[in-house]
């Protein structure tokens, strides 16, 4: 593997904390799978994921519409980091960060692995098929949602 390779192919040999702040966010696949919703059950703690996304998310293009400023605005978006990757139990198994921090391998639709930015929303693997906004959900059903299961 010469140089080029080794630096186009930087997840496969670089830990997750010795990251460039680009390389980072890179790894990020747009899946939009973190940015669902989620419920906690009373009795057994389960965090169960629902369909229902953060208001912020676009729901078109399975991105944050606010990435940069998003902590102004979403008081519980959680900034993923090397050192919480391994704690945050809800983070999808295809998440890239979880992968990597596995040593595994990046799936085929990676837009690292296909140079093309959407290619996880045209293979089909983010949440786009199946999400609903909040702002589509009557905001009592919601609320009772999260006031019966979140603690
Ligand atoms: S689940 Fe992981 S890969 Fe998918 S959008 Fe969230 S941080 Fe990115
Ligand atoms: S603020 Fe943005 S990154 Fe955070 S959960 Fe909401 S949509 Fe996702």
């Amino acid at each position: 593997m010469d140089t080029t390779d080794k630096k186009e192919s930087f997840w496969m040999h670089t830990p997750l904390d010795k990251m460039t702040p680009s390389q980072w966010e890179s790894l990020c696949d747009g899946c939009g799978k973190c940015c669902l919703l989620k419920v906690q059950e009373a009795e057994t703690q389960q965090v169960r994921t629902t369909k229902i996304c953060c208001w912020l998310l676009n729901t078109t293009t399975c991105q944050c519409s606010n990435y940069k400023e998003r902590f102004r605005y979403v008081d519980n978006c959680i900034q993923l980091k090397p050192t919480n990757v391994e704690s945050i139990t809800w983070l999808p198994k295809s998440c890239a960060y979880r992968l990597v921090k596995e040593k595994k391998a990046l799936p085929n639709w990676h837009p690292l692995i296909t140079k093309d930015p959407q290619s996880t929303v045209k293979s089909g693997n983010s949440v786009k098929s199946f999400v609903v906004h909040p702002a589509l959900v009557n905001k009592a059903i919601i609320t009772y949602l999260l006031e019966e299961t979140i603690h």
